[in-house]
């Protein structure tokens, strides 16, 4: 393949690549985004592969063969409740790579012909060391938290944000005694060492209900990483995907900051300027249980039914039960809607693709901010193992840890029926005042079983 063409299939595969990315943006064009993304990374293996400079073809296909096999045994094992620890362990794929390809460039160093060119290599390969190396550790410590093998709520240490900046002051220092002594490697070693802990640090300073930022945060980081080992490589569609992926990742970041009424900032720092107290909840009160046939005799005589799901309905997988349940209502004459939290479940975008997978009609299918002034005048929220994101706490006790977090106000329709197992806290660890409120009732067990029971009682 001449290099004319090598070129030529790059821009083809970013334009795809862009495509792809609109494609996301919306659900009903979700699965087309999908397939333009997988047809412009055919493009760009193939052209890469049969590129006039590349050798050992053979390397190639054995570990793209090694590689593929364990991606594809993985995909297909993984639950879909699983699949935010998937993404995580796979951004620090991105970030590892970077580092080796990092190290690599530096003892392989390119031929450069000025001296302006072979600085700008020595600050290519330290700049994409330190953004891989976060990200490296950074997502290992996401992957640990959703996966509930680290405990999500912020690390502690005291001084947290003047050890941060110190990494970063001595990295900047590194950096320019690694410049001024035409590469060293003391100097990449000791920073590769203070980004890992410096990445491990950040992510771990981040408490339970802000991870959805962090993990988007981490894609971001994750598509910088990959730029940098772009300008390495001098690989012009690495450069370009890795910016796609890292500016696409940072808007995601600062969409949901501004949908949990965070600071942009704030969290890309670790946590910088929150304060983290402990509420004492105290004693919340009784709650009301109803049972399954009962549920049904509500949503019977309900002219509107709103729907708001959460993590439980992905963990039991209920999805379909309730589309039936829908289904059955929408036959009756009875209004339902959805109204989807930003942060609902474990992923952007977890409860819509739970949803649309289960066929319910993406028209009734709202944002929070869409459906909450409508709760008021509804008969019927169904809250299906949601917790956090239904919060009163969050509106009403400045001291949670989900202060200010925009919640969906179910509490606010005439009556709530709560599904979950037992009274267990949310994601965050916080009590929630709702299931203790008048209008509300806890329909207790598996919420597929139980939209099940309430199918039963339908007719
Ligand atoms: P939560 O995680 O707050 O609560 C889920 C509830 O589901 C629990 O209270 C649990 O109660 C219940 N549940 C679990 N399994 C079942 C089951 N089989 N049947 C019935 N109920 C079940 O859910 P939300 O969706 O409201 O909130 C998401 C939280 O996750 C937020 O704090 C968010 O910040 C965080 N997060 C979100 C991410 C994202 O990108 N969306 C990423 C990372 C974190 P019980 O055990 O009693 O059944």
């Amino acid at each position: 393949m001449s290099a004319g063409l090598v070129q030529a299939a790059y821009i083809v595969a970013a334009l795809f690549f862009v495509m792809s990315l609109a494609g996301l943006s919306k659900q009903e064009s979700a699965r087309a985004g999908n397939y333009y993304g997988i047809t412009g990374m055919a493009i760009a293996l193939l052209a890469t592969i049969f590129a006039p400079g590349t050798s050992g073809l053979v390397w190639i296909i054995i570990a793209m063969v090694i590689g593929g096999t364990i991606g594809i045994h993985f995909a297909k094992k993984v639950e879909m409740t699983q699949m935010p620890q998937l993404v995580a362990i796979l951004h620090s794929f991105v970030g590892m790579a970077a580092v080796l390809v990092g190290y690599n460039s530096f003892i392989e160093a390119p031929e450069t012909v000025t001296h302006a060119e072979h600085v700008i290599h020595l600050v290519e390969v330290f700049v994409g060391v330190f953004i891989g190396a976060v990200t490296f550790t950074g997502s290992i410590v996401a992957f640990g938290k959703l996966h509930g093998v680290l405990k999500s709520s912020p690390l502690n240490i005291p001084h947290k944000h003047k050890w941060n900046l110190a990494a970063i002051i001595v990295s900047t220092l590194l950096l320019i005694y690694f410049v001024n002594v035409d590469g060293s490697y003391f100097a990449l070693i000791v920073m590769t060492l203070i980004a890992f802990v410096f990445g491990y640090h950040l992510v771990a300073s981040i408490g339970g209900a802000d991870m959805p930022v962090v993990v988007s945060m981490l894609n971001s980081y994750s598509g910088w990483a990959a730029a940098a080992a772009g300008f390495m490589l001098a690989n012009d569609l690495l450069i370009v995907t890795g910016a796609l992926v890292g500016s696409s990742g940072a808007i995601l970041s600062y969409i949901m900051c501004k949908a949990m009424n965070r600071s942009f900032v704030s969290v890309i720092a670790g946590g910088f300027g929150q304060e983290v107290v402990i509420s004492d909840e105290g004693e919340q009160g009784e709650h009301r249980e109803i049972m399954a046939e009962d549920v049904a005799e509500l949503l019977k005589n309900s002219k509107s039914v709103v729907i708001t799901p959460g993590y439980g309905m992905a963990v039991a997988q209920a999805q379909y039960p309730v589309s039936e349940i829908t289904e059955k209502l929408r036959a009756q004459g009875i209004e339902v809607r959805f109204g989807i939290h930003p942060v609902a479940g474990r992923l952007p975008g977890h409860m819509n693709v739970l949803l649309a997978e289960a066929k319910v009609p993406y028209e009734i299918v709202l944002e929070m901010d869409e459906i909450n002034d409508d709760l008021s005048e509804t008969d019927t929220v169904l809250v299906i193992g949601a917790n956090d994101t239904v919060n009163p706490a969050a509106l009403e006790d400045p001291n949670s840890p989900i202060a200010g977090m925009p919640v969906l106000e179910v509490w606010n329709a005439k009556d709530v029926i709560v599904f979950k197992r037992s009274m267990n806290t949310g994601y965050a660890g916080v009590q929630n005042p709702l299931f203790f409120k008048e209008n509300t009732q806890m329909l207790f067990g598996d919420a597929k079983a139980s939209c099940l029971h309430i199918l039963e009682h339908l007719d």
